[in-house]
């Protein structure tokens, strides 16, 4: 059975509990679901965590891990985001 990858769009608050979600690869009922990444098996989703860990690296700029400017050239920019992954990593 696979386990997919809930994303928490709004989470509760005290005065407003409800806690609106969805998943990552747009299925709308699904078995097994999880909020953390690393227990997720879905092949879809995992897709999807991958483009969110690049854009929020990338969005994270200075005061993250240290962010890189995107240029035109595609094989740049791989490059760029896999040392931004693994400047990640080391932290
Ligand atoms: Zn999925």
């Amino acid at each position: 059975m696979k386990t997919h990858y809930e994303i928490v769009i709004f989470e509760g608050t005290e005065s407003d509990p409800e806690e609106y979600s969805q998943i990552a690869c747009g299925m709308q009922v699904v078995n097994k679901m999880t909020k953390y990444s690393d227990q997720v098996t879905c092949k879809k989703c995992l897709k999807v965590i991958q483009k969110r860990v690049i854009a929020s690296l990338v969005t994270l700029g200075n005061d993250g891990i240290g962010g890189a400017k995107m240029t035109s050239n595609k094989a740049e920019n791989s490059k760029l985001i896999l040392e931004l992954l693994e400047r990640s990593k080391l932290k």
